[in-house]
C-alpha cells in the first residue's frame, strides 16, 4: 500500500496507459480521479476500481481552462485533497511536415502542452494551499529525447514537457512538490494501433514492417513496452518520499533510447 490515503488525478485514464496507472494507484491504496474527454469511459474505469469512495470519473477536456478547473474542484470535493497529478492525456497524428495541416498541429500541441499547463496550474494551487507537497508526473515519450519522421508536433510537444517539468521542479521545491517525466517506448494501446496502418500507408511498407523496422527496430529485444511497465514507473515517482527525485525523466523503452 504505497499510496495509502493519497489522492491522484490521472488525465486520459479512460484508456491505455492512464487506465493502467489508475488501476495501479488504486491497488496501492490511492483514491483515484479518472479525468477524460470520454466521460462514459472515465465512469466505467472508475466503476471497475470500486466506484464512489474509491474512484470517480470526471469529464474533462484538458485543453479547456474552465473544464480543467471545474474537474480539479470536483476531485477535491470528492476526496478532500490532491497529492498526485499524472498529466497523461494525449493523441497522435502522423504526416510529413509539408502536408501537416496547421489546425492539426495546434490541436496536438494544445492537448499535450496546454493540457499539461492547465492541469499543473490547477494541481499546484491545491497542493500549495494544502501545504503537504505532492508529485506531478508528465507522460513524455522516447520522443521527448529522440525524433522520428512524420511526428513533428508530437516530438515538439514531448520535448516541451521536459522543460515544463524542470520549471515545476524548481518552483514547486519550496512547497515539497516534485515533477518528473516518464518516457515510454511503443506501448500497444489504441493510440499506437491507430498509427500502424497510417504509418504503413505514409511509408509505403507493410504493417508488420512498421512494427519490426520502425517501432521496435532499436529496442534491445524487439519487445513492446507494456502499460504495466509504465504504471510501475508512475508508481515509483508518485510514492517517492522526498525532493531528491525531481526534474528528471525516466525512459522505459526496452533500451530503444539509452541516456
Ligand atoms: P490512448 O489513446 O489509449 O488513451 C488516451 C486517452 O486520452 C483517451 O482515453 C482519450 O479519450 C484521452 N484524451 C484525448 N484527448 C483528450 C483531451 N483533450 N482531454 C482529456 N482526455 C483526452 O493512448 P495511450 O497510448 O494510453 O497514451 C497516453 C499517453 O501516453 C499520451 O500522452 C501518449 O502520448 C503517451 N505515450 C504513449 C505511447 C504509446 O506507445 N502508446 C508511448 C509514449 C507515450
Amino acid at each position: 500500500m504505497r499510496l495509502k490515503d493519497k489522492v491522484a488525478v490521472v488525465t486520459g485514464a479512460a484508456s491505455g496507459i492512464g487506465k493502467e496507472i489508475a488501476r495501479t494507484y488504486a491497488r496501492e491504496g490511492a483514491k483515484v480521479v479518472i479525468a477524460d474527454l470520454d466521460q462514459k469511459g472515465a465512469d466505467a474505469a472508475a466503476a471497475e476500481l470500486g466506484g464512489a469512495g474509491r474512484a470517480i470519473g470526471v469529464a474533462m477536456d484538458v485543453t479547456n481552462e474552465a473544464q480543467v478547473d471545474a474537474g480539479m474542484a470536483k476531485a477535491v470535493a470528492a476526496f478532500g485533497r490532491l497529492d498526485v497529478l499524472v498529466s497523461n492525456a494525449g493523441i497522435q497524428i502522423v504526416a510529413p511536415i509539408e502536408d501537416f495541416a496547421f489546425a492539426k498541429w495546434k490541436q496536438l500541441l494544445a492537448i499535450h502542452l496546454d493540457g499539461a499547463f492547465l492541469t499543473t496550474r490547477a494541481a499546484l494551487r491545491q497542493m500549495y494551499s494544502q501545504g503537504t507537497g505532492g508529485s506531478i508526473i508528465y507522460m513524455g515519450s522516447v520522443h521527448s529525447k529522440e525524433a522520428s519522421v512524420l511526428k513533428a508536433p508530437y516530438v515538439t510537444a514531448k520535448h516541451g514537457l521536459i522543460g515544463l517539468a524542470k520549471v515545476v521542479a524548481k518552483e514547486g521545491a519550496k512547497h515539497g512538490v516534485r515533477a518528473n517525466v516518464i518516457c515510454p517506448g511503443f506501448v500497444r494501446t489504441p493510440l499506437v494501433d491507430k498509427q500502424i496502418p497510417e504509418q504503413a500507408k505514409e511509408l509505403g511498407i507493410s504493417e508488420e514492417a512498421v512494427i519490426k523496422q520502425v517501432m521496435l527496430k532499436d529496442t534491445v529485444d524487439g519487445e513492446f513496452t507494456t502499460v504495466a511497465d509504465v504504471a510501475e514507473a508512475a508508481l515509483f515517482f508518485a510514492a517517492f518520499p522526498s525532493n531528491a527525485l525531481t526534474g528528471q525523466s525516466l525512459v522505459v523503452s526496452h533500451g530503444w533510447f539509452m541516456q
